[in-house]
């Protein structure tokens, strides 16, 4: 039997990328799994789809609201929904650096505010959050970005730590670089895709993206009832690229 047989789920930023790949992965080993998106239109079967906007909290509320009736109960929440920002502290506006910490940070205490009720009836809750290796590393032109990731991995702590006690394991996954729609969007802007792409892989330890369902297998790692003693941790999913020495050209 499925080590998520009979258990419910919800991912947010569910429809695209790391989040489709993680609804997909946990469906298939057994979950009922909801997806909460801004655009939910692509979310099929056996998906259902919510359509909210994590940095509106009434329809957050609602869409939790309708996922959790039509699963029956709520054991797993994936905080996955978030953008990218480029930039140093002296590029970014004040409006951006609001509107980047409202979608990274609040859309996530949002979600697990509204969720949190729910998941303390379940005896295999777990929130699993999207964070990134921009929390620990110093990445050139991801001031905004980084900081709000610093945010999430604070917060992954402190939420663990405010809920071990209710059966309720907190945990993060800090991926490096995903080939998701994302990372497609940033490589459509560059001059020459396909010498950025190049670049890209050159940079990473392993000469490769991560992929999204890789980072969807650490995610299911972390939700699972099978890492019950697992909490208040972070789980890199970046190809070495933390870890490792960079290797000479
Ligand atoms: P993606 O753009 O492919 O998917 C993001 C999804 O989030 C989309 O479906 C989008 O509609 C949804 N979303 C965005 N804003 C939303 C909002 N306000 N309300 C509800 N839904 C919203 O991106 P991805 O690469 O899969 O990224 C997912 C998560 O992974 C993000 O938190 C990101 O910070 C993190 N991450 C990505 C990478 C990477 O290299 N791709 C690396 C580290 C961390």
């Amino acid at each position: 039997m499925s080590d998520f047989e009979g258990l419910t789920a919800l991912v947010t930023g569910g429809a695209s990328g790391i989040g489709r790949a993680t609804a997909d992965l946990l469906a298939d080993r057994g979950a009922t799994v909801a997806v909460l998106d801004l655009d939910p239109s692509t979310v099929d079967k056996p998906l259902t789809g919510h359509r909210a906007d994590v940095t509106d909290d009434a329809s957050v509320r609602a869409a939790v609201t309708a996922a959790v009736h039509g699963l029956g109960g709520l054991d797993i929440l994936v905080n996955n929904a978030g953008i990218g920002a480029r930039g140093t502290v002296e590029t970014n506006s004040d409006e951006e650096w609001h509107h980047v910490f409202d979608v990274n940070v609040l859309g996530m205490v949002r979600t697990a505010r509204a969720c949190l009720p729910h998941l303390r009836a379940s005896a295999h809750a777990a929130i699993v959050n999207t964070c990134s290796i921009a929390a620990t590393a110093g990445l050139p032109q991801r001031a905004l970005y980084s900081a709000t990731k610093g945010a999430v991995y604070s917060l992954t702590l402190a939420m663990a730590a405010d809920h071990v006690r209710e059966g309720i394991r907190v945990n993060c996954v800090n991926p490096g670089t995903v080939d998701t729609p994302w990372i497609g969007r940033l490589l459509a802007a560059a001059d020459d895709p396909a010498a950025e792409r190049a670049a890209l892989e050159a940079r990473q330890p392993a000469g490769r993206l991560v992929s999204a369902a890789e980072v969807a297998a650490a995610i299911a790692h972390l939700a699972s009832p099978l890492s019950g003693a697992t909490t208040g941790t972070a789980l890199a999913v970046d190809g070495g690229m933390q870890g490792l020495r960079p290797r000479p050209a």
